[in-house]
C-alpha cells in the first residue's frame, strides 16, 4: 500500500471511527484504485478520493407515526447524498432495524461506483429507516412510510434524487411512498422507481437484479469456457434478488439448492424448482412468511437454523458449483468462503452489496475462482431503474423482451469494463480490481471536469 493511501486510510478511520462498514468498502476501493492514484497524479491533487468519501449531503431526520394500537412511535430515517457527478443521486431505501449511518454511507459509496457501471447518467445515494416492517400491518406501514416521505419529500426529484427499493422496501412499500410524494407534490413524474407497472413502472424491474447477477455470471462462466446449464448453486436470502436470481439460473438450467432468510436456510437436495420458487414467492411476498415452512412443505428439503454468531453458516457447506449471496452484507467470513472452496465452488456472483468480508475475498482471488463483486455482479437493478427513468422521461414504456435485451447488454458490457481494465492494471480476472477502477474512472473524471465542488 502506498504511503498516500495509508494516510487517506488513518484519515477516514479517524474521522468515521464507528462505521466499520463504510471502513470496508473505502479500504477495497483505495487498495484496487493505489495504482491508478501513482500513475495519475492529477487525481490526488485533486483530493478526488477524498472528495468521493465524504458525502455530498447528509439527511437526518424524526419518522414519527402511530401503530394500530393508537400509540405513537418514534423511528430515523436518512438519505445519503453520496455523489452527482454523472447524474442525480440514485440508490435505494432500505427498511430493517439494523439500518444506521454507516452501513447507509457504505451502500451509497459502493451505490456510486456501481451507477457509474452501467454506463446510465446516475449519481449515487442511498437511505432508508431502522424501521422494522417484519410483523407490522399494512396499514401501520402505511402510515410509516407517510411519515417518512412527507419529510424525504423535500430532498428528492426526478432530476435531483431517485430513491428505489432495497432490504424492506418492496413493491407494497414502494406504492406507499410513491403515493405521498406525488400527494404533497402534486405532479406526476418518476421520481422514484420500481413503481407498479400500470402506474409508471418498467417491465422487468423487479427481476433485474437477480436476472443482471445471473447474466454477469454466465459471462464470468463463459470467458473459461463454461456454462451454468448442470450447475448446482447455492442461494442465499429469499427476498426480491434471491427469487428472480434462482428463476433465472432455472432458465438456464442451472440447479438452485438453498435459500435462506434471517432465522435459517433450506436445503433442497433435489432443487428448487419452478412450482416450488411460486411457493417461495407466495409465502415471501404475499404470507410474509419464514423460509422454513419450504422444508415443511416439501420433504426431502432439510431447515437449519442460522447460527447465533452469524458464521459459519451451514447454508454455504453443501456441495456445490456456484454461489449466489443475495441477503446482506458479511454473510460470507472467512469460514464460509473455506467451506464454499472445500465443497467445489469456483463462482460466485454477489447479488447482495458487500456480502463476503474483505477475508473470504482474499481466499477467492488466491483460489483463482471467478469472483463478481456485488456492485458489478448486482448492478442490472439500478441499471433497470435508469431505463425507468428513461421511460418516464419520454412518457413511453418498452416491451419486456425490449428492457431485458438492454439488461444482458449492460450487464455483458460491464463484464468486458471489469476485464479490460483489470487487464490494464495487470491483473487479469480480477473482477474486484477491475469494477473499483472502472467506475473511479469515470467519476473521477467527471469531477476533474466540474472543477473543486
Ligand atoms: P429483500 O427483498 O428485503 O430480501 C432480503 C432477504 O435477505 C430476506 O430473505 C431477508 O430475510 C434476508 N436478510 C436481510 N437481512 C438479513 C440479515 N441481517 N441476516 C440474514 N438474512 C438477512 O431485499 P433484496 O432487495 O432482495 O436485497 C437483498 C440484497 O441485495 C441486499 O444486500 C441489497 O442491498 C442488495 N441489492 C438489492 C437490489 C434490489 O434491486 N432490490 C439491487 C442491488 C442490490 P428476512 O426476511 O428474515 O429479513
Amino acid at each position: 500500500m502506498s504511503d498516500y493511501v495509508a494516510s487517506l486510510l488513518a484519515e477516514v478511520i479517524a474521522k468515521n471511527p464507528a462505521e466499520p462498514e463504510f471502513l470496508q468498502a473505502v479500504r477495497e476501493v483505495a487498495d484496487s484504485v493505489a495504482p491508478l492514484l501513482d500513475r495519475h497524479p492529477e487525481y490526488r491533487t485533486a483530493r478526488i478520493f477524498e472528495r468521493m468519501i465524504e458525502p455530498e449531503r447528509v439527511v437526518l431526520f424524526r419518522v414519527a407515526w402511530t401503530d394500530d394500537r393508537g400509540e405513537v412511535r418514534v423511528n430515523r430515517g436518512f438519505r445519503i447524498e453520496m455523489s452527482s457527478a454523472i447524474g442525480p443521486y440514485k440508490g435505494g431505501l432500505r427498511f430493517h432495524p439494523s439500518v444506521n449511518l454507516g452501513i447507509l454511507k457504505f451502500l451509497a459509496f459502493e451505490q456510486v461506483f456501481k451507477n457509474a457501471l452501467t454506463t446510465l447518467p446516475m449519481g449515487g445515494g442511498k437511505g432508508g429507516s431502522d424501521f422494522d416492517p417484519k410483523g407490522k400491518s399494512d396499514g401501520e406501514v402505511m402510515r410509516f412510510c407517510q411519515s417518512f416521505m412527507t419529510e424525504l419529500s423535500r430532498h428528492i426529484g426526478p432530476n435531483t434524487d431517485v430513491p428505489a427499493g432495497d432490504i424492506g422496501v418492496g413493491a407494497r412499500e414502494i406504492g406507499f411512498l410513491f403515493g405521498q410524494y406525488k400527494r404533497l407534490r402534486n405532479e406526476f413524474t418518476g421520481a422514484i422507481t420500481g413503481k407498479g407497472l400500470n402506474w409508471g413502472g418498467s417491465l422487468i424491474r423487479p427481476e433485474a437484479t437477480g436476472y443482471g447477477c445471473v447474466y454477469f455470471a454466465a459471462e464470468m462462466a463463459q470467458s473459461r469456457g463454461l456454462s451454468l446449464a448442470g450447475k448446482r448453486c447455492l442461494v442465499s436470502g429469499s427476498g426480491n434478488v434471491a427469487q428472480f436470481t434462482v428463476e433465472k439460473l432455472l432458465d438456464l438450467g442451472a440447479i438452485p439448492v438453498t435459500l435462506s432468510d434471517s432465522s435459517g436456510s433450506v436445503y433442497d437436495e433435489a432443487g428448487i424448482d419452478r412450482e416450488k420458487l411460486e411457493f417461495v414467492k407466495q409465502l415471501k411476498n404475499a404470507r410474509r412468511g419464514r423460509v422454513q415452512e419450504y422444508a415443511q412443505r416439501y420433504t426431502g428439503a432439510v431447515y437449519t437454523e442460522a447460527p447465533a454468531a452469524g458464521s459459519p453458516n451451514p447454508l454455504w457447506d453443501h456441495e456445490a458449483d456456484a454461489a449466489f449471496p443475495s441477503a446482506t452484507q458479511n454473510e460470507i467470513l472467512a469460514a464460509d468462503a473455506d467451506a464454499l472452496l472445500r465443497n467445489g465452488v469456483s463462482l460466485v456472483a454477489e447479488g447482495a452489496n458487500m456480502p463476503t468480508a474483505p477475508e473470504g475475498i482474499e481466499r477467492f482471488l488466491d483460489a483463482g475462482i471467478l469472483y463478481g463483486p456485488g456492485k458489478a455482479a448486482n448492478a442490472g437493478g439500478v441499471a433497470v431503474s435508469g431505463l425507468e427513468m428513461a421511460q418516464n422521461s419520454m412518457r413511453y414504456s418498452w416491451r419486456r423482451e425490449e428492457v431485458d435485451d438492454r439488461l444482458r447488454l449492460i450487464m455483458k458490457g460491464i463484464h468486458e469494463a471489469c476485464v479490460e481494465t483489470a487487464g490494464r492494471f495487470g491483473e487479469p480476472s480480477n473482477y474486484v480490481v477491475g469494477a473499483n477502477i472502472a467506475g473511479f474512472l469515470k467519476v473521477a473524471d467527471a469531477m476533474l471536469d466540474q472543477g473543486v465542488v
